[in-house]
């Protein structure tokens, strides 16, 4: 038996089975490279979910986190604070955009930020509603779950929601829905379902993640905030996946030119260690009262620490330009892929800097979603040694989310075996 088999039996029989594992045993990572239990090397176009865009164990991250740990590793901030959570606030308030005084929480997960986000939209407005988008992802606490707009898994068998969360559909042109339908319903629900002014919060990922790298256009975003501001409804831009350098830009909601009045983020903050936070409009963050937002490991001082090195060599390494190079990279190679003979399988190539996604279609006139061909690639993939995810409501998209550090060789070889994995995939479905 190998290592991994060993490791798999064990996880089954002793970790919950809800909780979604995949079959690579992890050992050591280094950048954009990861060994397994039997010692098998994987370039990782995970990246942990979007969370190792510095790559794995960065030097400068590592050298901050150990400095850290020599100081003191947890007080908890609600009793003995300490200043490197107030740098991060500052920082994150100066580089949020908004020409308007902001302020910071900082919490530890990507779910726990849309949590505080809502609360203090709540708080601020005095209103209940909170207005989502179909396909959309926003974590599996019970607000978070409420917010995703799929059921299945999110959802199912987890008992009522919280009430007043509705969801419009998010723009999709590859499925047909344009800005103008998706806005038309949101208006129309405005309308028909829930009074405006018993809405406190839209919240939107600009670009949908879970949902299969959909990118909001730049238009919609706009339309959104608009709309907010016509009846006093806060934008909360959750860019826990498509923020912190990710798609070429520290914030994605930047492509658009408009500011958000709550962001979330998580995922790359803090190269690795676990830390999100809500920056936001000074009056909105701090309507929520003393005592009432927080927690015992909110802004653990290495996960601090972690950002602090992160956003350094976000700024010292260029990984905004970094982002848009590889991403330019894959889309291209995948674009051109597509086009050859015996390739309709790719329906779509879509994304936003190193947030590249393909779509895997029975056929481009019906785009029926092929999953089965899809869980062919990740696993072809995976025996070549390279990890990557898939997503999407269909379940048929491959995610690609490099390190943003990725050398350009290693890029160029997770692109060689993805070729080799949609070939070696698309000929064992046409021979069965
Ligand atoms: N929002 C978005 C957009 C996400 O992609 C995720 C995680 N995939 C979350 C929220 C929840 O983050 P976490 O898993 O850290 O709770």
């Amino acid at each position: 038996m190998t290592a991994t088999q060993d490791l798999k039996l064990r996880r089954d029989a002793a970790v919950a089975t809800g909780v979604a594992t995949r079959g690579i045993y992890a050992v050591r990572a280094e950048n954009a490279e990861l060994w397994d239990a039997d010692g098998k090397r994987f370039i990782d176009f995970a990246a942990g979910i979007a969370v190792n865009n510095t790559g794995h164990r960065h030097p400068k991250v590592m050298q901050a986190v150990a400095a850290q740990s020599e100081a003191f590793t947890h007080t908890c901030f609600h009793v003995a604070p300490y200043e490197g959570y107030i740098a991060l606030a500052e920082r994150l308030n100066a580089a949020t955009p908004g020409d308007f005084a902001k302020k910071t929480m900082l919490v530890t997960t990507g779910a726990e930020a849309v949590e505080n986000a809502v609360k203090m939209a709540r708080a601020f407005t005095g209103r209940s509603g909170v207005i989502a988008f179909s396909g959309g992802f926003h974590g599996r606490t019970l607000m978070g779950m409420a917010l995703c707009g799929k059921v299945n898994p999110y959802k199912k068998s987890f008992g009522a929601m919280p009430p007043e969360v509705h969801h419009a559909p998010f723009p999709n042109a590859f499925h047909g829905v344009s800005v103008a339908d998706s806005l038309g319903v949101l208006e129309n629900m405005l309308r028909s379902t829930i009074d405006p002014e018993r809405v406190a919060a839209i919240i939107v990922e600009p670009v949908q993640g879970e949902g299969g790298f959909v990118v909001a256009p730049a238009e919609f975003l706009r339309e959104l905030r608009k709309i907010c501001d016509t009846y006093g409804i806060l934008l909360i831009a959750d860019e826990v996946q498509a923020g912190i350098a990710r798609t070429g830009k520290m914030y994605a909601f930047e492509h658009a030119g408009v500011a958000a009045d709550l962001v979330t983020m998580a995922k790359g903050l803090a190269g690795g260690f676990p830390l999100s936070a809500v920056t936001g409009r000074a009056e909105v963050v701090d309507a929520a009262p003393v005592g009432g937002i927080g927690g015992t490991y909110a802004g653990n001082p290495l996960a601090v620490a972690a950002a602090h090195a992160v956003l350094d060599v976000i700024a010292e390494e260029d990984l905004c330009a970094r982002a848009t190079e590889i991403g330019a990279m894959i889309t291209e190679r995948l674009v051109a892929l597509a086009e050859r003979p015996g390739m309709q399988a790719i329906g779509e190539v879509r994304g936003l800097g190193a947030m590249v996604a393909f779509e895997l279609v029975t056929d481009r006139v019906t785009n029926a979603p092929d999953t089965g061909l899809t869980q062919a690639i990740v696993a072809e993939a995976e025996a070549r040694g390279l990890i990557i995810l898939p997503c999407g409501t269909r379940a048929n998209a491959i995610r690609l989310l490099p390190p943003l550090t990725t050398p350009k060789e290693q890029v160029a070889e997770a692109l060689d075996i993805i070729e080799a994995a949609l070939e070696a995939a698309i000929a064992t479905a046409a021979a069965a």
